[in-house]
This record gives structure tokens, sequence and C-alpha cells, in this order.
């Protein structure tokens, strides 16, 4: 399956599991950005990773790195905490959200066991339990993209973790909370809950962080790469009980966090930095729903997904075809995400919401596409 190794140690040592796994397609490894041109405004436009186009200013203390950094470093943790409204014992500072996955799965699952994930979701559940010869088990969202409860808990009897996104990747919306505490509430005992919250910055007021103090079996993930406009930096937190916690850092990296990055992550959690990030959800979100609305006109959306992130999913009018509007887009220099691989969302692209003038680029070319689809019919 992968490429034929010059080394035949490679290919006689590698873990047999590894050998048909492919590496996840991130947006980076799909286009990168050093075999492009320039990544500001008069080049490729990066619509593909739902970063966030603007810059926070941050910047590290280039003195004192002969030393090794701290484990968790202190102003980090409660600078982290205080935001959350949870206590530093309940905050573990990661490599980005994507380690704290890795390290759930590390944790709490052995080679052979199980986790449940709900698909159209997002992808590094499943490479994460794979590498790990770790199971995953489907609980496919129903057709109104929430959960299937009742398949989530079947699946679960014989899972450690269940992974839910909310809001969800790539669909966008929230999952419901009622839904949630009763997967969590069935599952006390049994299993960890996974609430991941990358892109709660741009809808605040849903974060579950309240249902810690209720079920002990609840784990959080975020970061600093979407709304925080730090994807650059790797810096997540997974905030969950003490004990939970506790058993993470018996497998975490002995120096997980650069010095410079926690120096950074600690800026943008101050409140100046706080109060950047909010003007820039407030404008992102103004700009998403406004093209939300432009494109819930155009017929070649067949569907425009609703979305409380800084991303909107369109399904296609099926006289086109996602990978053809991909390549007319790569042509214009923008980039989206195909997301037509996953459950349910064949002919589907995703889009992340950019600068005003990154959206009027966009804006102008569907509206093109549907010109040229509704004189064609
Ligand atoms: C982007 C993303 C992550 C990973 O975030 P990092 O902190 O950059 O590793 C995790 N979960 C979801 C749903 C994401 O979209």
């Amino acid at each position: 399956m992968s490429n034929v190794n010059s080394n035949p140690l490679v290919d006689k040592l590698i873990r047999e599991e590894l050998k048909a796994l492919a590496p996840y397609e991130s947006a980076r490894r799909l286009f990168s950005m050093s075999s492009s041109d320039d990544i500001d405004g008069t080049g490729t436009l990066w619509l593909n990773a739902n970063e966030n186009p603007y810059s926070p200013d941050v910047s590290a203390d280039p003195s004192l790195y002969n030393r090794y950094p701290d484990f968790q470093p202190e102003p980090l943790i409660n600078a982290y905490a205080q935001y959350a409204n949870v206590k530093p014992s309940q905050v573990l500072a990661t490599r980005g959200a994507d380690e704290g996955i890795e390290l759930l799965i590390r944790t709490f699952c052995a080679p052979g066991q199980n986790i449940v994930i709900c698909p159209p979701t997002y992808g590094m559940y499943a490479i994460s339990a794979e590498t790990a010869n770790v199971n995953v088990l489907k609980a496919p969202l129903k057709q109104d993209m929430q959960l299937d409860v009742d398949m989530v808990l079947n699946q679960a009897q014989n899972a450690q973790i269940v992974f839910i996104c909310s809001p969800n990747n790539p669909t966008g919306d929230l999952m419901s909370k009622t839904d949630l505490e009763t997967v969590l509430d069935s599952l006390q005992n049994q299993a960890i809950v996974v609430a991941d919250e990358a892109y709660i910055e741009f809808c605040y007021d849903a974060n579950v962080t309240d249902l810690l103090a209720k079920y002990n079996n609840l784990v959080i993930l975020r970061t600093l790469s979407k709304a925080f406009a730090l994807a650059g930096l790797r810096c997540g937190f997974t905030l969950a009980s003490s004990d939970i916690i506790d058993a993470l850092k018996k497998v975490i990296a002995p120096y997980p966090i650069p010095a410079p990055v926690a120096q950074m992550a600690t800026q943008a959690l101050s409140q100046d930095g706080l109060a950047w990030m909010k003007d820039k959800v407030t404008e992102l979100n103004q700009r998403r729903d406004s093209f939300i609305a432009k494109a819930s006109q155009w017929a070649l959306a067949e569907t425009v997904y609703p979305s409380k992130t800084n991303f909107v999913l369109i399904k296609l009018n099926e006289q086109l075809d996602a990978t053809s509007v991909m390549q007319t887009f790569v042509d214009a220099h923008i980039l989206l995400r195909n997301q037509s691989k996953q459950l349910m969302l064949n002919n589907t692209i995703r889009v992340t919401i950019g600068s005003e003038s990154e959206m009027n680029a966009v804006t102008e070319l569907f509206n093109q596409i549907n010109q040229n689809l509704t004189a064609g019919s």
C-alpha cells in the first residue's frame, strides 16, 4: 500500500498493522506551504485547514533556552485554568489537541481494545487508534448530523473511550448537550467520553466545562490552533478530573511544551490576548454568517450546513463534481478541503472562513461556477 521501502530492514521490522496504514492527509501534507507561492494576499489563499487568517502579537524571550522547560509551565496552566474556569489540577498542556487524543488512547486503550467515533468527524481519532493497534468502532451520526445515542451506547459496551466532536469538524454544528449528558451518564464507571471542543471559542456559551463537576468520565479537548490563531505553536489542552490528568501525566513526554511556546501561549491567554481573540471571533462569525447567507442562494449548493465554527461545509449540486470544483479553485490559487471521502458527505467541500478579501475571492469564484451552472441548465 505505502511506497516500496528501499531499505528492506524497514519492511522486515515495521509493525505489521502499520504496513497498510496511510498517514493522516493533513491539509498541510496535501498542499505544503514551501511548495507554493507566498501565503500573503497576493499568493495562495489557504482556506483548507480551518486556520485563523490573522496573527496575534506574541513573542518569546530568547534567553534561558539553554534550560529544559518546566514539565507543565505554571503560568500557562494557571492562565488556561482561569480562562476555562477549571482548577489548574484539571489542566494538561499538550502539543496541540492532537497530542491529547494520542495520550488518551495510549493511556486508556491496550492494543486490541476499542474506541468509538461518530463519523463524519475529525480524522485523527482513528489514525491515533490505528497507530496504537486499537480498533475503531463507528457510531455514525444520524441524517441530521446529531449523535445516534443508542448506537453510541451500544458500541461503547466494548470500548474504553468515546470521541465526540462538538462543534463537529467537518459538519460544523454543535452536538446536543442533552445527548452528550445521556452518553456521559450511561457510561459512568465504564468508559471515558471525550468532548473535542477545538472550535468552542466560536460559540463559547455552549462549552461543557460545567459538566466536569458532574461526570468523572468526561474529558474536554481544547486548542490554541483555531480561534487563538496559533496553529504553528502546537499548543492544546486536555481538561478532566485530576485523576485522569494524573494518569495522562504518566504517559506524556517529560518536556512536552517548548519554553518559547509556553511563553507565547501564556501571552495569548492574557487579558489583552483574550480580548484580541474574542474580537477576531466576532469578526469571523459575522463573515461566516454572511457567507452562509450568500451560499444558501446558490443553485450550486444542494446543502449549506449550519455552522458554529470558522468553516462552512457545502454539499454541491449533483450536476457538479467536488474534485473538479476543487481543481477550479486550485487553478485560482484558492485551497479548500474536499470532504467527499467521509461517510454521508459525498460531493462536499469545506471552506474555512478567511479574511474579507479572501472571502471575496472565494465568493466571486463560486458566483461564476453558479452562473455557469444555471446558464447551462
Ligand atoms: C484542528 C483540530 C484539532 C487539532 O488541533 P491541534 O491543537 O492543532 O492539534 C483537534 N480536533 C479538531 C476537531 C480539530 O479540528
